[in-house]
């Protein structure tokens, strides 16, 4: 038996290199060097095509790359009845947080504008933004990890989810009924969200309308949250004040996309919370040990969620 690695716009030899290092590793292929497809019992995946998951009549486990795994679950063609595991991990979550104050931090120390001061040889000065209230969308594994380091940092957080959260010192705001009063205070907005049917296309113009004036936009979930078009309308109109995107519905962004020259978007080409290599060997060992045992797996998705 053996484990597939199935990774696009990924090299998959770091992974092997990790798995390798796990006694217990079954054998590696990499795709398409699939030899018999029978030999295939699980499969890590990155954006695979639609359809190829169904060629291996042996498969036990789907294992995602990252966090999200709208990307598998969109696949018409997705075996019934195998497992699917996504990345969940500290590090993931740390590196994510981390991210995210950075972004607010750039924002309100205006560190990009002195950079472009700087190349125009300005010498210019700026007092700080005063705006301290944050609100994350997504109260999971990532958010609530950011919500606690913006916590530590003195910001005034709250948060919106599916269920009521209990997080010291943030405000918990759930549901559709509650998303508009979840951000109506807010300086900063944070989309930490999967993309299901639910949140695709959230980040609209309703939503920005109930935002306060002059809001900035940090998109870290996934590109489809957000409607271009209703984006571009509330950085015209001033509504928001800026937005930094880490992530798009064409990734990379396409050479001629009118975000890369707008002057109130700031463009990260989906870095925010990379996969370590290290940890996702780790978590799918733990995972094809236990599917060995027949015990049940660590994060599993619910496929009735999508998350
Ligand atoms: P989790 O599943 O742990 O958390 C998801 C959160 O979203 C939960 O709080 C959930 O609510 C909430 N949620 C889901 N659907 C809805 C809805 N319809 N209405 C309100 N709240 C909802 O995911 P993670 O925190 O691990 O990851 C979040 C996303 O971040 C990933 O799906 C991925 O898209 C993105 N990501 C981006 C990366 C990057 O580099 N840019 C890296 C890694 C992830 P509840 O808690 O009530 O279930």
């Amino acid at each position: 038996m053996a484990v597939l690695i199935m990774l696009n716009q990924v090299d998959p030899e770091p992974l092997a290199q990790h798995l390798k290092t796990h006694s217990d590793c079954p054998e590696i292929r990499i795709y398409p060097d699939v030899g018999n497809p029978e030999d295939i019992e699980c499969v890590i995946v990155w954006k695979h095509d639609e359809g190829v998951l169904n060629d291996y009549p042996n498969l036990k486990l789907i294992a995602s790359y990252g966090a999200g795994v709208e990307n598998i679950l969109s696949d018409p063609a997705l075996p019934e009845e195998v497992p699917i595991t996504r990345f969940v991990d500290d590090t993931l979550s740390d590196q994510m947080a981390e991210f995210v104050l950075g972004a607010i931090l750039n924002h309100r120390l205006h560190l990009t504008y002195y950079r472009e001061q700087q190349a125009a040889g300005q010498w210019r000065e700026r007092e700080y933004l005063k705006g301290m209230n944050v609100t994350i969308l997504g109260l999971g594994e990532l958010g609530s990890t950011a919500a606690r380091l913006l916590d530590k940092n003195g910001y005034s957080v709250s948060g919106w989810a599916r269920s009521d959260k209990n997080i010291e010192n943030v405000t918990s705001h759930k549901g559709s009924e509650q998303l508009h009063d979840a951000v109506a205070d807010a300086d900063y907005v944070v989309c930490l969200l999967p993309l299901t049917l639910e949140t695709r296309g959230i980040l609209n113009k309703e939503l920005f309308s109930a935002m306060k004036k002059g809001a900035y936009l940090i998109n870290v979930g996934r590109g489809d949250h957000q409607n271009e078009g209703d984006l571009m309308d509330a950085l015209s109109n001033g509504q928001l004040s800026g937005a930094l995107l880490d992530v798009f519905s064409t990734e990379p962004l396409p050479e001629d996309h009118p975000f890369w020259k707008h002057p109130k978007i700031h463009i990260t080409p989906h870095i925010s919370s990379p996969t370590n290599r290290a940890n996702i060997a780790k978590q799918f060992m733990a995972n094809y040990n236990r599917l060995q045992n027949g015990v049940s797996l660590h994060h599993q998705v619910d496929i009735k969620r999508s998350y």
